[in-house]
């Protein structure tokens, strides 16, 4: 077993990963199935990725759960606001079933896509109502809980330690911004259970013992992790955003339901923004990885884009930024077909010995930046050999998954009866205008023009090309 050092976010700390046993079970919050999921989700699922690949890579077994939201919690961190799922719905006036069944095909593609390993558990709510009601009717038989005329809460002030997981400074919070509170007793407080409206059917609602309605959002997570995990959680990962609320309230909820610690490791990741803030669901200005589809930008580029920040900092988006990876990852690839050899070595010692410093890289909380530094300084070492680079690309590859060994086609490009070669990432009209001049200098030879196809010769010249007329009268014009 290799040493893992992981930051918790319940310590503040990065500390040596020690769990009791070597199967280890991680819950990671998933996607609300209500629109397709931007890249800045897919950002932390590939974080979760590298995370579940390494403790692998240590030797450790990890059972994985990746939860479906398609109940549609409120669109607010509160307790009000409109129903997600039927705002989709209404949206596009298709049943909230058939937007959440749309919207999680969607997702496991991008999961496909982006080479992250498929979770052993995918979890929808819906069909975990009953267990979510058993965990709200324990935490009412424990007195956590007060009914007002809209749901049912669970009340905070039961549960001291609710303040320290996210270190919230309770008076400040209270004295804040007003918020709609309806009956809640304090701001912290939040929805277990909602009532259906009296005079109103929503799409989704569901029987219990306390009439019609539908669960509150953070029970969800807690019924379903408690469910396929147990109890204490090793691993609980998601967005940095649910330190202050759903984590929270998670916490609080099962360790009053229980008496019992709920997780003992917290991996938060850090957000992608965009150049003018934070990219969200929401606000319906978001690139998904169908957006970098059809850019022609291979969603690969974006997981090589991923790795050039370490996850608990914040990465800005643009598609200049994920463009320059897909540069770097074509070149990546082009250098692992030159540098290795088409089998590996059978030093195996020799091996491990190349791979330590990327395994230390990666073990020591994900260090990605280090561990991309890393392969490009190996793959260009001249001291190592085809069959050594090859077996520590191969090992890599287990924990990057950047498809390294992929064969880099040579995209041929004619245009108007020109050839280019290397042509990448020249603009259209750059290549237009060369093919302009070596017509007119085509056309002036042919008109015996010596004076303007000499001027025209200059000119290509200055553009730093060379042009050769191939035997079927192509030009070939090569940068
Ligand atoms: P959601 O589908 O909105 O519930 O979010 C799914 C996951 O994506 C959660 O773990 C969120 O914390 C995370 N997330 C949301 N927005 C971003 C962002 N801009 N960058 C990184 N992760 C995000
Ligand atoms: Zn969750």
């Amino acid at each position: 077993m290799k040493e893992v050092l992981l930051y918790n976010t319940a310590l503040r700390d990065k500390v040596p990963f020690k769990p009791a046993k070597t199967e280890v079970g991680m819950y990671c919050c998933g996607p609300t199935v209500y629109n397709y999921a931007h890249i800045g989700n897919m950002r932390t699922y590939v974080f979760e990725d590298i995370l579940k690949r390494m403790l692998c890579m240590a030797g450790y077994t990890v059972k994985h759960v990746v939860n479906i939201t398609d109940v549609g919690h409120l669109t607010s961190d509160g307790d009000t606001g409109d129903d997600k799922m039927e705002k989709g719905a209404a949206r596009e006036g298709k049943s909230v079933w058939d937007i959440a069944n749309h919207y999680t095909e969607a997702f496991m593609s991008n999961i496909k896509d982006l080479n992250i390993l498929d979770a052993d558990f995918w979890p929808k709510a819906t069909d975990h109502i009953q267990e979510m009601i058993d965990m709200v009717q324990d935490l009412m038989n424990k007195g956590f809980t007060y009914t007002t005329a809209d749901g049912i809460y669970f009340d905070t002030s039961k549960f001291p330690q609710y303040v320290d997981f996210a270190r919230i400074d309770l008076e400040n919070l209270q004295g804040g911004n007003r918020v709609d509170m309806g009956e809640k007793k304090s701001k912290t407080d939040f929805a277990l259970w909602k009532f259906s409206p009296k005079d109103e059917q929503r799409a989704m609602e569901w029987e219990s013992p306390w009439g019609i309605g539908f669960p509150g959002w953070h029970i969800e997570c807690s019924a379903m992790s408690l469910k396929y995990l147990g109890q204490p959680l090793e691993i609980h990962c998601g967005g940095i955003d649910h330190v202050p609320i759903h984590h929270t309230n998670e916490i609080a909820q099962v360790e009053a339901a229980t008496g019992q610690k709920y997780c003992n490791t917290w991996v938060h990741g850090e957000f992608l923004v965009m150049d003018n803030g934070k990219m969200s669901k929401s606000s319906g200005s978001f690139i998904t990885v169908d957006t970098l589809k059809e850019l022609k930008i291979d969603p690969l580029a974006f997981r090589l884009f991923c790795f050039s920040s370490h996850y608990r900092k914040q990465l800005t988006f643009s598609v200049e930024n994920v463009e320059a990876s897909a540069v770097s990852l074509s070149n990546l690839r082009k250098l692992v077909q030159k540098e290795c050899s088409e089998s590996g070595s059978t030093d195996s010692a020799a091996v491990e010995t190349i791979l330590e410093e990327f395994y230390t890289s990666v073990l020591n909380d994900m260090n990605m930046p280090l561990a991309m530094g890393w392969l490009w300084t190996m793959l260009r070492d001249h001291s190592i050999s085809a069959e050594v680079k090859r077996s520590a690309v191969e090992k890599a590859e287990t924990i990057l998954a950047l498809d390294l060994f992929r064969v880099e086609i040579e995209q041929e490009l004619i245009i108007d009866g020109v050839k280019f070669v290397n042509a990448e990432g020249k603009s259209e009209s750059e290549l237009k205008e060369i093919v302009s001049v070596i017509s007119e200098r085509k056309a002036a030879r042919a008109a015996k023009d010596w004076a303007k196809a000499d001027l025209m010769r200059d000119k290509i010249n200055s553009l730093g090309i060379s042009v050769a007329d191939s035997a079927d009268g192509t030009s070939v014009c090569t940068f």
